[in-house]
């Protein structure tokens, strides 16, 4: 599959828009991202309960396939899915069979047959959920969390639901997304997350090597140099440096990148006094962000992790909704054939 291929929209909603898969922020409206927003708000308060459970997936099993290390993403999934009541299978892919030779679509299989009704998927390889969704069994949700370069969707949606809890709107906004954007698939959701929910401004702040060639058609504008590119900025999202992804020299030196790039006290001066500070995680202190910025009262770190939970019960429960209606209105349509 290509990065925006609109077969996505196709694979991932209903006949009647309603979601089944959760891939890519791709061909989704503002109407269905403020459902996900509204409904993750309405999961907020089970978090704060002394039994923070709901039976929206009692008797579902969801597995997270995990083929690419994970600390917040995978946890913040498991927890999700066991407040919603369903029982939860972590893979842990490097003892799988996976390291025995068997390939993604055998594993796949297996886990079917055990009756799995949703995989959470990480994968290194872009397209790999979108490849899963094109051949589980019809009624199985397949919700990406993280695949290569491409999308991190349920990321990009806690971001949104922390920006609309502490500004209460995207109208007007002026964000930046600073760093590592060409080997981040976060920045490309929050990039059309933003955009599809009327931010006023998005821009990129890095180095022409950390840029994707066609960064400007994502829908943002860019800025080389930090201290104009914080003027004026609601919202400044930092990236890490994707080591793990980089092919050759990319930037002369941590150092280098940290006096130009990283975010200390002095920089976030230059932004609007009210600009809230965010990462995705996992942060390096002294590489792309200061401690006493990190650890401040613009930062909302922190808060985007509470919200992963909320995010990924809207997501996981609004796409079990989409499959059973959609395994419905297929008994009805045979019922009258
Ligand atoms: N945790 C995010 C991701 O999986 C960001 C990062 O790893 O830097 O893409």
């Amino acid at each position: 599959m290509t990065v925006n291929d609109p077969s996505s929209t196709s694979l991932q909603l209903t006949a009647d828009g309603q979601l089944r898969h959760f891939l890519t922020l791709d061909g989704l409206d503002r109407t269905l991202l403020t459902e996900i927003l509204d409904t993750a708000d309405s999961f907020i308060e089970v978090g704060e309960r002394s039994i923070k459970k709901v039976p929206l997936l009692r008797g579902r099993t969801v597995v997270n396939l995990f083929f690419e290390s994970s600390t917040r993403t995978r946890s913040t999934f498991e927890l999700a899915a066991k407040r919603l009541s369903a029982d939860v299978l972590n893979l842990d892919i490097s003892t799988s069979a996976t390291s025995k030779g068997e390939s993604l679509s055998d594993t796949l299989l297996n886990l079917e047959a055990m009756a799995s009704d949703m995989f959470v998927v990480r994968h290194s390889q872009s397209g790999a959920p979108h490849f899963i969704a094109e051949s589980v069994t019809p009624g199985v949700a397949i919700i990406n969390a993280g695949d290569g370069r491409h999308a991190h969707p349920t990321q990009a949606m806690l971001d949104m639901l922390t920006i609309r809890q502490h500004k209460g709107r995207f109208e007007g906004l002026k964000v930046a997304i600073v760093g590592d954007v060409l080997h981040s698939r976060v920045a490309r959701s929050q990039i059309r997350a933003l955009n599809e929910l009327g931010a006023a401004e998005v821009r990129v702040i890095a180095p022409a090597t950390l840029l994707p060639r066609d960064v400007e058609s994502l829908g943002c504008r860019v800025e080389y140099d930090m201290a104009r590119g914080m003027k004026d900025l609601d919202v400044v999202i930092m990236l890490r440096l994707q080591k793990e992804r980089m092919e050759g020299a990319l930037l002369p030196s941590e150092r280098e990148f940290y006096r130009l790039y990283g975010l200390n006290q002095e920089k976030l001066a230059l932004a609007d006094p009210g600009c809230i500070v965010m990462h995705p995680g996992p942060i390096n202190r002294g590489v792309e962000i200061e401690s006493a910025v990190a650890d401040g009262p613009q930062s909302v770190i922190l808060n985007q992790v509470t919200n992963g939970i909320a995010i990924r019960m809207a997501v996981m429960s609004m796409a079990m909704g989409g499959q059973v209606a959609d395994r419905n209105r297929k008994l009805a349509e045979g019922a009258h054939g």
